[in-house]
């Protein structure tokens, strides 16, 4: 009973994917499972924790991701909305800050503007309380990508043990892909 009620809510936390970074990311195996739209977390997952700076690789993968189709949007928690727009300008892509995740409003308008279903969306991201909270609260696919700096906000780093705890507790019950 306790072990079902555990799984229930560990589903809530259990990333569909788990990739070292998002340049791993197949975009051909997104779009051909259904996939249109690419949320995307900024801080450690697109960029360094407070960074502009984009390297190489994660602009060659936007790129290739646009150029295949995919709407991509960056959905971050962080409220400084220049920084946001300024890397989601530079990548040409829509930048949405102070977004409140694991909250799903953001998620649901967005898709309701465009016409589009949770189905063909998925999340990516670096905190499960957050980013993949959020995708699964809306029954959305979600990826895990590992943090790309230890640094974070501050309540971040509050999380930062407990979504380690909840990861391994994830792995022992052979949850995680
Ligand atoms: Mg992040």
């Amino acid at each position: 009973m306790a072990c079902s009620l555990l799984r229930s809510l560990l589903h809530f936390v259990c990333p569909d994917w788990c990739v070292s970074e998002i340049t791993n990311i197949s975009l051909t195996e997104l779009w051909q499972s259904g996939i249109r739209v690419l949320f995307v977390d900024l801080d450690n997952t697109l960029t360094a924790w407070g960074s502009r700076e984009i390297s190489e690789p994660v602009r060659r993968w936007i790129e290739e991701a646009k150029a295949q189709g995919f709407q991509v949007v960056i959905v971050s928690n962080a409220g400084f909305r220049g920084r946001v727009a300024q890397v989601a300008e530079a990548l040409g892509i829509i930048g949405i800050a102070a977004a409140g995740k694991p909250r799903r409003y953001v998620f649901r308008r967005y898709l309701e503007w465009k016409g589009l279903t949770v189905q063909q969306a998925v999340m990516i991201g670096d905190q499960i309380f957050t980013d993949i909270l959020a995708a699964k609260r809306l029954g959305m696919k979600a990826i895990l990508v590992e943090p790309l700096t230890e640094r974070r906000f501050i309540t971040g780093r509050i999380q930062r043990p407990l979504e380690l705890i909840t990861l391994k507790l994830l792995r022992s019950m052979k949850l995680l892909p």
